[in-house]
């Protein structure tokens, strides 16, 4: 019997991959109790791509082995999480029967023929999402577990930093510090920042898409790319590499726009570089013009509440 396959966004990030092992597992449990009727098939984690060396560390500090690979929907029976958008997903999404989705973004453009159990919530992290559907199922979390959504939620909050960040968010952390054994969790979110912030060895390419996401802007394809780091310094000497793989990621995808994120985590801000067809969006959206091939805007850490919103305004 082929099973349910959980899966995360293309680029998977900490959230995609963590929340996929978690979901699975609590539905695993779920057939066991008999809480899910219907397809009771064995929950498997799955994964659309390599995994970043933050998620590298998280997943081998709390003992888990790196999900399957899985890119494409054809007649697999798949549950979304962290991501319900048509250009996030597996190639051939029609072609799969969706049983559910926990996610903590914008409605996406994924639709299902049936009713599904659908779960949204304007939280930091999917991973705070799973941590309430754990007490609903009445489902204890086991300490590797604990560990894994503890790292989910930090890495999407970035330590708690970022304006997506909600008491909710914080809370979950907590609680599921005590339950993961661990007493110092900005201590776990420094060495997780460390790791994230490798870039040695890695080609421009592999960058832009370590976190990377399209979207359908008003009928224009816009990609919204993000490098975060401690420092930019470390980013110094390949900028411009970047900027010219944007340039021809660009020019092969059709694209009207693409951004790339650079966040300073401890700055709390974002150098955007940014190559499009119309530079007088950058304005429109940020209030500031482009300076040569990027601004820098103050504060700016969330692709999903800071930088998609005001594009989409800009561009309708
Ligand atoms: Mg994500
Ligand atoms: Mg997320
Ligand atoms: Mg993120």
């Amino acid at each position: 019997m082929s099973p349910v396959y959980v899966v995360g966004h293309k680029n998977p990030d900490t959230d995609s991959i963590c929340s996929a092992i978690a979901y699975a597992y609590l539905r695993n449990e779920q057939v066991k109790k008999g809480q899910i009727k219907g397809v009771t098939e064995e929950a498997v984690p799955a994964r659309q791509g390599d995994l970043n060396p933050e998620t590298e560390f998280v997943l081998k500090k709390f003992g888990f082995e790196a999900p399957e690979l899985l890119t494409d929907g054809t007649g697999k029976k798949v549950v979304l999480v962290d991501h319900s958008e048509i250009g996030q997903t597996l190639d051939n999404i029609d072609k799969a029967e969706i049983l559910a989705i926990i996610d903590h973004h914008k409605i996406g453009d994924i639709t299902t023929p049936n009713p599904i159990v659908y779960i949204n919530m304007p939280t930091g992290c999917t991973a705070s999402i799973l941590k309430t559907i754990f007490e609903y199922c009445q489902t204890e979390i086991p300490p590797n577990i604990a560990g894994i959504l503890l790292a989910a939620i930090l890495s999407d909050t970035v330590a708690f930093k970022s304006v997506t960040t909600t008491e909710k968010d914080k809370k979950a952390a907590e609680e599921l510090a005590k339950i993961a054994g661990i007493r110092d969790m900005m201590e776990l979110a420094m060495e997780m920042f460390k790791a994230k912030s490798d870039v040695s060895g890695r080609s421009p390419r592999d960058l832009l898409y370590r976190d990377y996401k399209d979207f359908n802007m008003s009928g224009n394809k816009v990609g919204v790319g993000q490098i975060e780091v401690v420092s930019l310094d470390l980013l110094a000497d390949i900028k411009d590499a970047l900027y010219d793989e944007m340039a021809k990621v660009k020019a092969e995808g059709g694209y009207h726009s693409i951004f790339l994120m650079l966040t300073d985590i401890m700055k709390e801000g974002t150098e955007m570089l940014v190559v499009t067809d119309d530079a007088s969006i950058v304005e429109k959206a940020f209030g500031k013009k482009l300076e040569g091939k990027s601004v820098w805007l103050d504060g700016v850490m969330s692709r999903k509440k800071q930088v998609v919103p005001p594009l989409e305004k800009a561009f309708a």
